[in-house]
Formats: structure tokens, sequence, C-alpha cells
């Protein structure tokens, strides 16, 4: 684990961005630019404070109450090593690993045959919530997604059909 996570922020107990109490990282810098992104101060890749995947793990096996990690943004597949390197971590210690990314999973799965962090951090993650955020679909309704054009993705299930296949929340 050497290469440090650039990060706009960390909250250590989320209910909102999956099941369970989780730890969610916010990656600094983000190529999207949805119109409306509430979280619009994440767009710069500059700034942000460096924090190492091993630091967060830290935190985490602090907390006894925590389900998983999420990664969300800012747009972790811009820091794919360092995120491969924190999301493979906390899955080899039993946390559920989700996702949020501006990027369709069609896009993450043709990035992946050439950046091998890219490949390493989708096949560490659990559950991808895809796509930009749209506002004329946004929704209040919609289970951890903020327009419904975003897909809840189970994302081993994915990537072995080599197609989009949606996670069902039971
Ligand atoms: S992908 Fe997410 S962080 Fe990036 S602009 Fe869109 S809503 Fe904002």
């Amino acid at each position: 684990m050497s290469t440090p996570l650039l990060l706009a922020g960390v909250v250590r107990e989320s209910i909102v961005d999956g099941p369970g109490i989780r730890f969610v990282v916010f990656a600094q810098g983000c190529p999207h630019h949805c119109q409306d992104c509430q979280n619009a101060q994440t767009w710069p890749f500059e700034g942000g404070n460096e924090v190492s995947p091993q630091k967060v793990l830290d935190e985490m096996h602090e907390n006894p109450l925590l389900a998983g990690l999420t990664l969300s943004g800012g747009e972790p597949f811009c820091q794919s090593e360092a995120m491969a390197d924190l999301a493979e971590a906390a899955k080899a210690v039993g946390y559920s690993v989700w996702a949020y990314t501006g990027y369709l999973f069609e896009e993450l799965r043709k990035m992946s045959a050439e950046e091998s962090a890219v490949r390493r951090l989708l096949q560490a993650v659990d559950v991808l919530v895809d796509g930009r955020f749209e506002r004329e679909k946004m929704s209040y309704d919609l289970l951890f997604r903020g327009s419904s054009n975003q897909r809840l993705l189970d994302v081993p299930a994915s990537l072995q059909a080599k197609i989009p296949i949606e996670k069902q929340m039971g």
C-alpha cells in the first residue's frame, strides 16, 4: 500500500451510502462536472488531503459497528491504484465495498482492459453505483442513488456476465 489517497474528506458513520453503517471516503478530483452536483468542491484535482489506505483501515477497525466501506467522490476511479489498495484490504478483512462513479460500468470495463489498477478496483467492489448525476432524473425516493439513470450493480455478477447486472436489494 504505497500510493496515498487524495481525499476531499471522510464520513466515519454514514447510513445513506449503502446498507448498514459505512465508512465513506470522498475522492478529491472529478472530471464529470455533472450539473447541480452536490459535491462540486471535489472537482479540482488539486487540494484535498493525502491519506494512506492503511490509515483509513486503522480508523475503520476502531469502529466495531461498521458494515463496510464506500468509495465516493469526486471520482474514485481517477485514483484507482490507491482506491484498489484500500478496497482490497477492506474486503480481505470482511467489509463490503461499495463505489460511486460517474463512469458507466461498460466504460470501466473498457478502461480496465488497459489499466490494471481499474481492473483491480472493479474486482474489489461488491456494488457499483454508476453513471453521472442527471438533474432532471433526480428523485429523493431512489435507494442510495441521486438520479434514476444511475444503477446499483452487482459487480462480481456483472464482471462474470460481461454485462451490467442489477443488484437485488432485499
Ligand atoms: S460524478 Fe459525482 S462528484 Fe462528479 S460531478 Fe458527477 S455527481 Fe459530482
